[in-house]
């Protein structure tokens, strides 16, 4: 209460900012990545603190993140976003299990997974293209494994792919893509 905020820690001011948001109990939290500067024990804190008060209050919780750990702890519904556009939208028991973008499925091979010491850990190659040299096609083109000329054939929509889920992917029925076991 007596020190300035500058005398914090990265961490500390997070927290702050987290009791602030959540001390009048909104009813919806727009969090964006709410747990990066913290260590795991404090994370775990805080996740179980939104997710308590997100049951006790019927608080709407839209998390932005880029660990897909906090994903699968915490989230009923995910929507993957790459190069500006949204990607692929599902419940997050059945993305995890059977995504339907290679994109996700790029995202979730490279999350570390317990028990799991052989080799590298995966990675996808290539960047994200600059926001004024977008590929032509689909966005994720140049990095995709399974590209074919009809990837590159003009915008790609999102698509409704059944069960309540969507797919920016014009090979999205053809593949057998790889989720990761729960
Ligand atoms: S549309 Fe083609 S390049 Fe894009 S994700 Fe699907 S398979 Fe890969």
């Amino acid at each position: 209460m007596h020190a300035y905020p500058h005398e914090f820690s990265g961490g500390m001011r997070q927290r702050a900012m987290i009791a602030m948001a959540l001390a009048c109990e909104p009813k919806i939290l727009i969090a964006d990545e709410p747990t990066t500067a913290l260590d795991v024990t404090i994370q775990a804190q805080i996740l179980e603190l939104l997710v308590s008060m997100r049951d006790r209050i019927g608080m709407g919780v839209l998390l932005v993140t880029h660990d897909l750990g906090v994903v699968a702890q915490v989230c009923d519904r995910v929507v993957v976003m790459y190069a500006g556009q949204v990607v692929e939208r599902a419940d997050a028991g059945p993305l995890f299990e059977r995504p339907r973008m290679p994109y996700t499925e790029g995202l979730l091979s490279a999350m570390p997974q317990l028990g799991s010491r052989e080799g590298r850990l995966a990675s996808i190659p290539g960047r994200t293209p600059e926001p004024w040299n977008m590929p032509v096609g689909c966005r994720f083109h140049p990095r995709c494994p399974y590209t074919e000329p009809k990837c590159t054939e003009g915008e790609i929509p999102l698509l409704d792919v059944g069960s309540g889920r969507d797919a920016r992917c014009v090979r999205t029925d053809e593949l057998e893509l790889r989720g990761v076991q729960s």
